[in-house]
């Protein structure tokens, strides 16, 4: 039997994201998937800022940031397609939150050239899960080999991870329970590429929705010619007919666009659902993405979730493989990471109410009100946090750390994830006992000492002047674990913690 450090099943945009994760520190990874190629047509369209920083941690931002397209924000529509609300992109840090606007076929052969390039990563295709057995410090699992059914093989890894889907083989066999948030619908789905995207007569600028109680749709155009439709179907059982060509066309026809300019390449009903999942691991057993939540796509939050939740457990893995935290550590994935996609679900509901019901009148009659600035204003929902888990209770923790624009002596732009690398790192704007000294260089923690003068530090130094803070350590994933004004606190709080999980 063929033994690996991490098993994962499914390779949609997570199981591939996974692979190069783990791929990267140099860990035997299986990757296998039920069918014979990855999916050929795009779901997802948009990332975050953050899930760009997640691609820099496996240097495959470079690679992926020249074929996005970024867009000035979000529009609201309403009878004759009038904009009657913009909200532009707000920025983080020295970087705009996005949407970045991706080719999903584009971009998923980009994360997995991106697996290949680790020897130890073994991409396996043809391959499905059919069992698996948690066992004393790992699982035992069989698969289905596609190519010859009357076979079954068998690993070992010290982990399963479930990248599995919305249907999740792995979470249905551990029998896990869901919460649902109860907002479940069907949308169809149209893909299309255009002969030349300046000759709509819409702004393709911005993300647009029409608001509507009969038909609401969303209409954008991504990365070159790529464009997509998505229209609101009310009910359990859409109209199978909609999936045709011709009915397709017949339905962007009646939004008002150009069908001369647009050739279709996919039509398909999804439907969706929003629910986080009550338990998202059994012992050795953890399921990410998809597997572990679902959202209405009204965001575009349900992969780069996904993404999130990789990121979140590759540094914890990483500690139970090197030996330094205990497997109890497994369980601030969860209590971590539902809070937090909790909130963008609950978000992408608001936006669903707001552009599917008459709620979107409110609209109208604010923007009315001259002192609320509604109109032309930035779309800044408050950025969540992650829920409580393995930080401290001190100010900042739990939020993202923003990601700077740094210039070095020689003039050079770099990204401060980069500058600052993917360890625990504490940052002070003063000089740190040796006491504190001797204890960051034991526990390999980086340390980094704001100084003033240098150009490259001044975007950091500013950032804790403004919190009014002079110390803040950052968790590997760029989380702030703890802040203050005293570097011996948040190292104490650090130590503390850290025994918790030994
Ligand atoms: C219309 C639409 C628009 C969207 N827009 C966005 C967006 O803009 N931004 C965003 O972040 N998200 C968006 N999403 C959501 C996003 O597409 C999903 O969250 C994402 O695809 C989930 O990825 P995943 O890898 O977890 O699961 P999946 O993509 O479902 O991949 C799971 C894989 O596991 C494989 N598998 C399943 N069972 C087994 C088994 N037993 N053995 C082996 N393999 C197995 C499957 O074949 C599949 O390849 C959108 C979704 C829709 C429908």
């Amino acid at each position: 039997m063929d033994h690996y450090d991490i098993i994962i099943v499914g390779l949609g945009p997570v199981g591939l994201f996974a692979a190069n994760v783990f791929g990267e520190k140099g860990w035997k990874v299986l990757a296998i998937e039920q069918h014979s190629e990855r999916w050929k047509y795009p779901r997802a369209i948009g990332m975050d800022d953050e899930i760009l920083r997640n691609l820099q941690t496996i240097n495959l931002s470079s690679a992926v940031l020249p074929r996005t397209r970024t867009i000035k924000g979000l529009q609201l529509l309403r009878r004759d397609n009038e904009v009657f609300f913009t909200l532009s992109n707000p920025q983080d840090g020295d970087f705009e939150k996005g949407p970045y606007l991706f080719y999903q076929p584009e971009f998923e052969s980009i994360l997995e050239e991106g697996a290949k390039r680790f020897h130890n990563v073994k991409l396996l295709y043809n391959c499905q899960l059919e069992s698996f057995n948690n066992v004393k410090n790992g699982v035992d699992v069989s698969c289905l080999d596609k190519n010859n059914p009357q076979f079954i093989q068998k690993f070992q890894g010290r982990f399963l991870i479930g990248c599995d889907g919305a249907n999740s083989t792995v979470r249905n066999e551990l029998g896990i329970k869901e919460n649902s948030l109860n907002y479940n619908g069907h949308i169809l789905k149209i893909d299309a590429i255009a002969n030349d995207v300046s000759k709509f007569n819409f702004n393709i600028d911005y993300a647009q929705k029409y608001c509507s109680t009969k038909r609401a749709w969303v209409r954008m155009i991504g990365r070159d010619l790529h464009c997509r439709w998505e229209f609101q179907f009310k009910g359990e059982n859409p109209d199978p007919n909609a999936l045709t060509e011709e009915s397709a066309l017949r339905y962007i026809k009646e939004a008002g666009d150009d069908v001369e300019n647009i050739e279709i390449i996919n039509v398909s009903f999804y439907k969706y659902r929003s629910v986080v999942q009550q338990k998202w691991r059994d012992g050795n057993v953890l399921i990410a993405g998809d597997a572990a939540h679902l959202t209405a796509p009204y965001i575009g939050q349900g992969m780069c979730g996904g993404f999130r939740d990789i990121i979140n457990l590759s540094w914890k893995l990483e500690g139970i493989i090197n030996r330094e935290f205990s497997r109890d550590i497994l369980s601030t994935y969860r209590s971590e990471r539902s809070p937090h996609m909790k909130h963008l679900i609950r978000i992408a509901i608001s936006v669903g109410y707001l552009f599917k019901t008459r709620l979107y009148y409110i609209l109208l009659f604010l923007k009315l009100i001259p002192f609320l600035k509604l109109n032309d204003g930035e779309f800044n929902p408050p950025v969540p946090k992650l829920g409580r888990g393995f930080f401290s209770k001190r100010k900042y923790s739990r939020g993202i750390f923003p990601q700077f624009k740094l210039k070095t002596s020689e003039g050079e732009v770099i990204n401060s994830d980069d500058y600052l690398g993917h360890d625990w790192v504490l940052i002070s704007s003063e000089a740190i006992s040796d006491n504190d000294l001797r204890f960051c260089q034991r526990s390999g923690v980086k340390l980094m000492i704001t100084d003033v003068q240098k150009d490259t530090q001044m975007k950091i130094n500013n950032w804790l002047k403004e919190k009014n803070v002079k110390v803040v350590l950052l968790r590997p994933d760029k989380y702030i674990f703890s802040s203050g004004n005293q570097a011996q606190q948040v190292l104490n709080d650090y130590q503390k913690l850290n025994m918790n999980y030994r």
